[in-house]
């Protein structure tokens, strides 16, 4: 992905992190009374997170449609439905259904992994 051009310093993606962390607490608040408005700060991050190459933080992965790119909130304008091991996120703006894969079983079965792994280094102590 980042094939041409270097990174940009840590320092800059930092603080485009923290502009897209803002974006998106804004877009969250102002939706009820402005959902055009949240739209464009969804918008605006994402420029942000091109032009510094840096992703959008995960904790606002669900808050906008990978499609459409339109501000999602949960039983507003999203549907958030547990398929099995899946998020599934209905966007009501485009009606696109995004699949997330469940991540919490996954990380318990790695700490029991790593527990696994403490215990057996203690028995050959
Ligand atoms: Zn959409």
């Amino acid at each position: 992905m980042l094939s041409r051009g270097s990174k940009k310093p840590k320092w800059m993606r930092d603080i485009a992190k923290e502009r897209i962390d803002i974006l998106f607490t804004l877009a969250t608040k102002e939706f009820s009374q402005n959902p055009l408005r949240s739209h464009r700060y969804v918008e605006l991050a994402r420029a942000i997170s091109k032009k510094y190459k840096t992703k959008i933080p995960k904790k606002w992965s669900r808050s906008y449609c990978k499609t459409c790119y339109k501000f999602l909130l949960p039983d507003k304008n999203s549907h958030v439905r547990l398929v099995s091991s899946e998020v599934h996120i209905k966007c009501h703006e485009c009606n696109n259904v995004m699949i997330i894969p469940y991540k919490r079983e996954k990380k318990i079965k790695r700490r029991s992994n790593i527990n696994a792994y403490i215990i057996k280094k203690r028995a050959n102590e």
